[in-house]
């Protein structure tokens, strides 16, 4: 009898517990994501006594020791590997600078070209979640200008290097006050101040510090404003950056014409990753003329790049591929002369990708991240399949793979 007591009283308190069934006037909410990009951030900018917002939120999520860029460990190549799972030579964003025998030229202040969607391959985030009939915007994204596979996401702006994070902010927390229903699924939201600050006083500056103050209360500001609508347990916070950064020099140059003529080149990306194409095709007289003759750069015929850069196969890689060592920086005499040694005091990115200097930050936490938990370094290319995961859609084929970020999971 007590015992039957006993089941009893357990039954009425499962009943009395068990969450209210949604009602038909307040569905349950389809998780979403707000992906955050701070350009430059390096992973340990995390410890820096101004990141107050991004350690409070990795102490409710998951922080990760350091993200892997792609190589090279650029602005543009890492943000369309972030959004598609792809490396920079699977998806053709090869460089910040490059040519295409169709196309031509591209640069990323060149607006004709960042909106010619030929230049982009694979499929990014926004694609994915528009075509399974769920909404994206984005406040600035490498790749949103563009109609790829004949599709923006619903909301976009043209960038604008100057545009005040705070009117960032606010738009990106008034799609999130949106009807459920209309409310884009994916926002994408960027900053540019860490990498300004980071190239022109170098990582460890105290400009460096009110920049990362600054990229901090921003994302402080989403936060708090994603609290205040009620909708911290439907979305999703996952602050993520394109590279790191190391401290460069004029006192660590290598001067290319130093080694060669470079009338015989077209020299079409100079730094730290100079792509070189011989003029009259003569790829051995090039590689001759650089092979060993810096000891701080290293060069490489196309397809022979080491495996791990992960860097071959793309028409729009170079017959020829100088890569400087961390911290030098690849330049001529008539740049020198143009602009001065100056200009390359400070900071700089777009090397060897596995260098701890080009880690970059990891944050994340929402409704469907794992609580209080660091987990071990690992490659940007994962971050479009778990994007995909939290969002419930059907990721593309990518070069990233959920079981590599299972970790980052609740
Ligand atoms: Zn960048």
């Amino acid at each position: 009898m007590r015992r039957w007591h006993a089941r009893l009283l357990l039954l009425v308190l499962a009943v009395a517990c068990r969450p209210a069934a949604p009602s038909p006037a307040a569905p349950a909410q389809r998780p979403r994501v707000v992906l955050i990009s701070l350009d430059g951030f390096r992973w340990d900018y995390v410890d820096r006594p101004a990141a107050v917002n991004l350690r409070a939120l990795a102490a409710r999520g998951v922080r990760a020791e350091r993200m892997l860029p792609s190589f090279p460990s650029k602005t543009f190549p890492n943000h369309y590997t972030l959004v598609t799972g792809l490396t920079p030579a699977h998806h053709g964003i090869v460089a910040n600078v490059m040519q295409d025998a169709a196309l031509g030229t591209f640069r990323i202040n060149d607006t004709t070209a960042i909106r010619e969607p030929r230049w982009w391959g694979g499929e990014p985030i926004w694609v994915t979640a528009e075509t399974q009939g769920r909404r994206a915007a984005s406040y600035f994204w490498p790749g949103s200008e563009a109609a790829i596979q004949g599709v923006r996401p619903t909301w976009w702006f043209p960038y604008e290097h100057t545009r005040p994070n705070a009117q960032r902010v606010a738009q990106v927390l008034a799609w999130l006050a949106m009807p459920p229903d209309s409310a884009p699924a994916i926002i994408t939201l960027y900053f540019s101040d860490t990498d300004d600050a980071g190239h022109r006083y170098g990582p460890m500056a105290p400009q460096t510090d009110s920049a990362i103050a600054r990229v901090d209360s921003a994302v402080g500001a989403v936060v708090d404003g994603i609290a205040r609508l009620g909708l911290a347990d439907v979305v999703n916070v996952l602050v993520v950056a394109d590279h790191g950064m190391a401290p460069s020099s004029s006192e660590r140059l290598i001067v290319l014409d130093d080694l060669l003529d470079v009338s015989t080149v077209d020299v079409v990306d100079w730094t730290p990753v100079a792509a070189i194409a011989p003029r009259d095709g003569d790829t051995a007289r090039v590689l001759r003329a650089l092979t060993g003759r810096h000891p701080h750069l290293q060069v490489y015929r196309k397809g022979e790049v080491p495996a791990r850069y992960r860097f071959d196969g793309h028409p729009r890689i170079t017959p020829v591929i100088g890569i400087a060592d961390e911290g030098w920086s690849i330049t001529d005499r008539a740049f020198l002369q143009r602009r001065g040694a100056a200009t390359f005091d400070g900071g700089q990115h777009g090397y060897d990708a596995d260098l701890p200097s080009m880690g970059a930050v990891f944050v994340a936490a929402g409704p469907g991240i794992a609580r209080g938990r660091v987990v071990p370094p690992f490659r940007n290319v994962h971050v479009y399949p778990l994007l995909a995961h939290l969002l419930g859609l059907r990721a593309a084929p990518s070069d990233g793979s959920l079981d590599s970020v299972r970790r980052v999971l609740r």
